[in-house]
C-alpha cells in the first residue's frame, strides 16, 4: 500500500543526497510527498539521485544542486539557489554529507583531521544554521533538522579518531542546535547508524566488516533503505 503523502507541499533539502543513506533519505522523503533539493558535492550524483525520484515520484518539484557543506560561500550560494526556486526555506534538513580519512592516531595527519572535521561538523554547523536562519527570517516557524551522527561518535573505533570525534560534536551541536531553536518550532536531532553498506563503507577491508556483521544480531551490515528483520532460519515474521 502506498504511504501517506505526509509530507505534501513540503520542501526538504538533503546534503549527501547523491549517495547512501543521503539518496535513500530522498527517496523515502519523495515517497512521502515532499519536493526534495538533493544536494552533493558532486552534481553527477546528485542528478542521479533526482532521476530515481523523476522515476518514482513524477509530477514533484525535485531539484538537484551541486555544494560544499563545508564551505560557507558555497553554502550560501545553495540557500539562494533554493530561495529563488522555491520561494520558500526548507522545512526539513538532514545532513548527510560526510567522509571518512582513516588512520591510526599516532599517524593522524593535521589535514586528514581537519578535512573530516570540515565536511562532517563544520558543513552541519554551515547547513543547520543557514537553513534555521531562513525559516526564522520567512516568519513562519517550524521544521525539523536532522543530523547523520554514527555510533562511531559514542563508542570510538579503531584508526576513526577523527569521524569519532566530527560525530562527537555532530551530537553536541545538535541538542544545542534542538535547545536554542525550539522556539522556532524548529526539532533537531541526531541519527547515530550502526554500520551501513554504502560507498563508504565498501572501502572497509571485508575482514574488519565481517567482525562487525557478526556483532549486529542480522548477521549482516544495515542497508540504507531500511532493515527486514528476516533472515531465513533466524527470525520469521
Ligand atoms: P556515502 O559516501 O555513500 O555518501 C556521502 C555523500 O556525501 C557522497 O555523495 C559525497 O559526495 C557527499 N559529500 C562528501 N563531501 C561533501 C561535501 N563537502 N559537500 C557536499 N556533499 C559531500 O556515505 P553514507 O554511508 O551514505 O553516509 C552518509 C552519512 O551517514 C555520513 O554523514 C556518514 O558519516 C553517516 N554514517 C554512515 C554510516 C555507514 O555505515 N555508512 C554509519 C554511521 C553514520
Amino acid at each position: 500500500m502506498a504511504a501517506p503523502a505526509r509530507l505534501k507541499s513540503t520542501l526538504a533539502l538533503v546534503t549527501g543526497g547523491g549517495s547512501g543513506i543521503g539518496r535513500a533519505v530522498c527517496q523515502r522523503l519523495a515517497q512521502e510527498g515532499a519536493s526534495v533539493a538533493v544536494v552533493d558535492l558532486s552534481i553527477d550524483s546528485a542528478n542521479d539521485t533526482l532521476r530515481r525520484l523523476a522515476r518514482d515520484a513524477p509530477g514533484q518539484d525535485h531539484v538537484a544542486l551541486a555544494a560544499d557543506v563545508s564551505r560557507s560561500e558555497s553554502v550560501r550560494a545553495l540557500m539562494e539557489q533554493i530561495q529563488s526556486r522555491f520561494l520558500a526555506p526548507p522545512r526539513v534538513a538532514v545532513n548527510s554529507a560526510g567522509i571518512t580519512r582513516d588512520e591510526f592516531l599516532l599517524r593522524l595527519s593535521e589535514e586528514a583531521f581537519d578535512s573530516v572535521l570540515n565536511v562532517n561538523l563544520k558543513g552541519t554547523f554551515l547547513i543547520t544554521q543557514a537553513v534555521a536562519q531562513s525559516i526564522v527570517t520567512s516568519g513562519q516557524d517550524g521544521g525539523s533538522i536532522i543530523n547523520m551522527g554514527s555510533i562511531v561518535g559514542k563508542v570510538g573505533n579503531l584508526g576513526q579518531g577523527n569521524y569519532a570525534a566530527s560525530k562527537a560534536g555532530v551530537e553536541g551541536l545538535t541538542k544545542t542546535a534542538a535547545k536554542e531553536l525550539a522556539k522556532f518550532g524548529i526539532c533537531c536531532n541526531t541519527i547515530l547508524p550502526g554500520f551501513i553498506a554504502t560507498p563508504m563503507t565498501e572501502k572497509v577491508p571485508q575482514k574488519v566488516l565481517d567482525k562487525f556483521a557478526g556483532m549486529i544480531p542480522l548477521g549482516r551490515l544495515g542497508r540504507p533503505e531500511g532493515n527486514s528483520p528476516v533472515r531465513k532460519g533466524v527470525y520469521s515474521l
